[in-house]
């Protein structure tokens, strides 16, 4: 085990998101034994999804996943009819007063896919139950010196024992609180920042056709109180817009509204339309007119949470973090998901580095940590000095987003 069992460590992801599922791709394709602990009942047990856009990290997101998954894809894709122009691989960023387009950030190459579909792609390599084990919400770990494993003891009464964890268990991980021994350094803290997002089906081209019109694939709006974003979900019909569904964001500083009154469902909507007003068309129409029966459209808010990466102690290179767990960020520039995607090939490389070439596992992991907490530290605090100069026209011009666009700048 451990140290002594260097040939087929036995390794443990908790936490079967995005991140968590494609560091196992990696791990499995470079010949390792990976099992994935989630506390969730199943890869459906929450109805939420949302859209992200991959772009600079694509080619190493490639690299680590299967054949399979790599040929399905396409499945993940939320329009994966489109065809890709310059102009489809762009994104404009709209003048949230006059409509005018302020400036456009070229993506060359980036492709856009749901959270839910991009899951199910990723997990369908894995033995459900096996070696993705659901209702394992983990409450404590304890390294076993004599035995040099560490001991996952879940919420259930089971335990699992391993020699490596990663957890990717999102901002608010339980491995990180763990890692710091419950210290409030370890807290993930609130941004100031109120995030709400709304999949529409609205049956009726006629909703759709302004949204495809501004951009095929996803347009944001800037320079007001409220930050927007509009773009296309699903596309069940190519040729017919009343089968596609759209999606919607809005971001705005927490205190310039009253309280949301609920966190999802029609309250929540009601409660963004109330507060919503004289946004740039089709902003504004679109949610305005989002249906509230409560079927056509799942809205949800939430305060956007971050947590600056400060360096933990791998208890020997036995436990470290990856993803939203290391370095949850605000969404601007969309570079959340795709800072995991290096976090995920660094982890494979650094564990190849301990079985392959005999780099103690101290420092395999402590080299994979120091990088995860500096350029995650860089990441998140970008994203915050993003979001505070993104509702001011006069401070939009100074975004990254404006200035090097969605490119890699940590
Ligand atoms: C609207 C929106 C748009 C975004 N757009 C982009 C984008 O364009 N590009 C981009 O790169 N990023 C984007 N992001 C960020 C991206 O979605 C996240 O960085 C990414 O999904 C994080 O994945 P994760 O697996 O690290 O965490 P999570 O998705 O939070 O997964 C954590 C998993 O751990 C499990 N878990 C939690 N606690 C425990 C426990 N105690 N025991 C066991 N399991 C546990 C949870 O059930 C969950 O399955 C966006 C985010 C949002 C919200």
């Amino acid at each position: 085990m451990g140290e002594n069992n260097k040939n087929q460590p036995r390794i443990a992801i908790v936490g079967a998101g995005l991140t968590g599922l494609l560091t196992a791709h990696g791990l499995k394709k470079a010949g390792f034994d990976v099992v994935l602990f989630d506390k969730e009942a199943g890869l459906d047990a929450r109805p939420r999804d949302w859209p992200l856009m991959l772009h600079w990290a694509l080619p190493t997101f490639n690299s680590l996943l299967s054949e399979s998954a790599l040929s399905n894809f396409p499945k993940a894709l939320c329009n994966p009819y489109l065809e890709y122009t310059p102009e489809v691989e762009s994104m404009p960023c709209i003048n949230g007063k006059t409509g005018e387009v302020l400036f456009k950030s070229s993506m060359p190459g980036a492709r856009r896919i749901t959270r839910q579909r991009l899951r199910r792609v990723m997990a369908a390599d894995f033995d459900n139950g096996k070696d993705i084990q659901w209702s394992k919400r983990l409450e404590t770990f304890e390294v076993d010196e004599t035995t040099d494993a560490v001991r996952l003891n879940f919420a259930d009464g089971t335990n699992a024992e391993v020699d490596y964890v990663l957890g990717c268990d999102g901002a608010s991980s339980k491995v990180r609180q763990l890692l710091f021994n419950g210290d409030q350094v370890a807290q993930v803290q609130p941004s100031g920042f109120m995030f709400a997002t709304a999949i529409v089906r609205h049956d009726d081209a006629a909703m759709v056709e302004p949204v495809v019109k501004m951009h095929p694939v996803a347009a944001v709006m800037m320079g007001t109180e409220s930050v927007g974003g509009l773009s296309i979900m699903y596309v069940d019909d190519p040729n017919d817009l009343s089968r596609w569904t759209t999606t919607w964001m809005k971001i705005w500083r927490r205190e310039k509204f009253p309280e949301p009154p609920a966190t999802q469902g029609v309250e929540a909507l009601s409660y963004i339309k109330a507060t919503t007003k004289n946004l740039v068309e089709p902003f504004q129409s679109q949610i305005d007119l989002t249906p509230e029966d409560g079927t056509k459209a799942s809205c949800f808010i939430d305060e956007m949470r971050t947590w600056v990466p400060v360096s933990w102690d791998t208890r020997g290179g036995r436990i470290t973090l990856a993803g939203d767990a290391a370095h949850p960020m605000l969404v601007y520039r969309g570079q959340g998901f795709q800072h995991a995607v290096v976090d995920a090939k660094s982890y494979v490389d650094a564990l190849k580095s301990i079985r392959d070439d005999g780099v103690r596992r101290e420092e395999a992991v402590r080299v994979y940590t120091d990088d995860v907490v500096e350029r995650g530290a860089k990441a998140v605090t970008q994203s915050l000095r993003e979001a505070s100069l993104s509702m001011d026209l006069e401070s939009v011009g100074k975004m990254m987003m404006a200035k090097q666009g969605h490119a890699r700048a940590a």
